[in-house]
């Protein structure tokens, strides 16, 4: 097991070529930091007096990439591969390597649980990380540039929600999703609201939710309700707008 130095996790290697961990601990390092510069985001990376592990492991036995957040007894970032290949470039079919660290590490800022643990939550949670991921690319991009990723590619134009950019600033407009996917519908409310209230909202209903909200304690690591959050996201926009919105969207009922 290989060790690579990182300011804010404890990146653990276990079959990685060392390139890529060490991309992988600089990438995460410096989302840290876009975060806190573009959100006023701080991304929680301790548990328990410990910092949070970036834990890679290549296998031959793994069939598909997975990069998962996994909020067990001690929380962890994985990222498994079953061959160097999987670690190639995504403009030559790899996976979308850096947005999904970002991604991650979206989830450690407001890990949502919910009583009934439903698809509509884990749609929502995976939206919101979505959004926030996709919000830094390019605020990590003038940090780092096409080299934070060995094979060396453009990910703030290659990696997360298409037309980010040209959405939240009006350019294009986004359209209510036809499917009744938690997911697409929770993605396009965060597009709706970043484009109408700006891109900090989102990140100050986070914040309002940290503060306010009821929060379960595993550990040391806080994880909140989603239901908080719709409380706080109201007061961030209008909770007439933003009911309404989430009504289009099914993702809540009545
Ligand atoms: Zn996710």
């Amino acid at each position: 097991m290989r060790r690579h130095r990182a300011r804010y996790f404890r990146v653990l290697n276990d079959g990685f070529p060392a390139k890529y961990g060490r991309a992988i601990a600089r990438v995460a390092d410096a989302a840290v930091g876009a975060y806190r510069s573009v959100l006023k985001l701080d991304i929680p990376s301790f548990y328990c007096n410990e910092r949070i592990r970036i834990c890679l492991r290549l296998d031959p036995s793994i069939r598909h990439p997975r990069l998962f957040f996994q909020p067990a007894l001690l929380p962890s970032i994985n990222y498994c591969v079953g061959d160097v290949r999987s670690l190639r470039s995504p403009v030559v079919g790899g996976p979308h390597h850096v947005y999904g660290i970002c991604h991650e590490l979206g989830h450690l800022a407001l890990f949502m649980v919910s009583e009934s643990s439903s698809e509509v939550d884990s749609g929502v949670s995976e939206a919101v990380a979505d959004f926030l991921a996709s919000s830094i690319l390019r605020r990590l991009g003038r940090t780092l540039g096409t080299n934070a990723w060995p094979d060396a590619y453009e990910y703030w134009k290659v990696d997360g929600i298409p037309d980010f950019a040209a959405i939240i600033s009006g350019h294009r407009r986004i359209s209510i999703p036809r499917s009744k996917d938690a997911f697409e519908a929770a993605r396009w409310l965060f597009l709706r609201v970043a484009a109408r209230y700006g891109v900090g909202a989102v990140a100050r209903a986070i914040r309002g939710t940290r503060k306010e909200g009821r929060c379960v304690f595993l550990g040391s690591f806080k994880a909140f309700r989603i239901g908080d959050f719709w409380n706080a996201l109201g007061r961030e926009t209008s909770t007439r707008w933003l009911t309404r919105h989430l009504r289009v969207g099914r993702l809540i009922h009545g």
